[in-house]
């Protein structure tokens, strides 16, 4: 059996910067389905495809090969991974991923992923929906403040000036519609581990996850 470790949680509470770092740990693929949710959005923005017309954002999606490379998103040959991260993917990124079909195909993508691989995961409803029997799930939080801020500094490093009032109304607003969306909204799974890393480091969340990981038993990670 793959070894399989889900990360879901509200939009900047580190997922991929942990998951990053147990992918090198544990030697697994790192699959960042925001980013895959995030590619649609890029391109159906890029193509004037609203959210509203399904036709096309599934013709759209049919077309894309996405696949991942050293923690980067190719999309049809070319990494994407800087440009999905810009405020205007960030403010409709949501609405896009409220829609049924939409994710319909990109779980079937991811679930193929984790067939081939063994992975860690991040997402929304990795535990509850993609990997419904993944051999590790967490779910990991912190307060919206944190996380904004967080956001702020990573955004700011990479260049890209923004302003913490607004990233804090987009972090909040985008966790509304991902927990109360009809379709797999963002939730607990029943049994995953939370870890509220407000007050934690990088590192220390790393290694509660690893401890976790670890005492699960050496036969979860057989590559
Ligand atoms: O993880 P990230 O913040 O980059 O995700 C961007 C958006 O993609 C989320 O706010 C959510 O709307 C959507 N998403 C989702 N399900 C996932 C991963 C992301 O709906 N498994």
């Amino acid at each position: 059996m793959r070894l399989s470790v889900a990360i879901d949680g509200p939009a900047g509470a580190g997922k991929s910067t942990i998951a990053k770092l147990l992918a090198k740990r544990f030697n697994l693929m790192y699959i960042n389905t925001g980013a895959m949710y995030r590619a649609v959005t890029l391109k159906a923005i890029k193509e004037d495809i609203s959210p509203e017309d399904k036709e096309n954002l599934l013709k759209l999606i049919d077309k894309m090969e996405m696949h991942f490379e050293n923690d980067d998103l190719i999309l049809n040959g070319e990494n994407i991974s800087e440009e999905i991260y810009l405020p205007f993917i960030s403010n409709n990124v949501s609405n896009y991923a409220a829609i049924p079909e939409v994710r319909e195909k990109l779980v079937a993508l991811q679930r193929k992923m984790a067939e081939k691989y063994n992975v860690v995961m991040d997402g929304r409803d990795i535990g509850t929906v993609v990997l419904k029997e993944a051999s590790f799930k967490f779910f990991l939080t912190a307060s919206a403040e944190e996380r904004a801020r967080r956001r702020c500094d990573e955004l700011c490093s990479k260049g890209i000036s923004v302003n913490h009032k607004e990233i804090l109304n987009e972090i909040i607003k985008r966790d509304y519609i991902d927990s109360h969306r009809k379709i797999n909204p963002l939730t607990k799974a029943k049994d995953a581990i939370e870890i509220d890393s407000s007050y934690l480091t990088i590192e220390e969340v790393v290694d509660k996850m690893s401890g976790y990981i670890t005492k699960g038993g050496s036969s979860n990670l057989a590559k």
